[in-house]
């Protein structure tokens, strides 16, 4: 019974372990459990963490940043290296979209302002 206690609490270990490298920590500790504690805890140190150190690494598309030329992450919004501010791609689009309609607006009131001095001066006119 003892032997048994101590199966499984090796075998909770290895779940705790488990979900500690963010795997399921009770499937690896099923598999402990009914495996043996000590194939479990060698299968998950096997397995090693979730991800292994690609999380550490740059996950997902990457380009340089316009201040420093370093590597960063597409959708990163302050350079790691450093601290540049960079717009995301909605911003930028809503920066951009924002510029034109000032543009529009401004033509818009250039047209407005000839064509009320083309009515005041046809109209003086006659
Ligand atoms: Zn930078």
């Amino acid at each position: 019974m003892e032997i048994f206690a101590f199966w499984a609490l090796l075998a909770l270990l290895v779940g705790v372990l488990a979900s500690s490298f963010g795997r399921n920590g009770f499937g690896w500790f099923l598999i402990a459990l009914v495996l043996s504690p000590l194939i479990g805890g060698v299968a998950l140190l096997i397995a090693g963490k979730k991800d292994g150190g690609a999380s550490q690494r740059a996950s997902g598309p990457t380009m340089k940043c316009p201040e420093c030329r370093e590597e960063i992450l597409q959708e990163a919004r302050v350079c790691k290296h450093c601290g540049h501010r960079l717009l995301t791609p909605e911003e930028a689009l809503a920066r951009e979209s924002a510029a034109s309609i000032r543009v529009r607006n401004r033509r818009l009131l250039a047209l407005a302002i000839v064509g009320a001095m083309a009515y005041i001066i046809y109209n003086s006119n006659t």
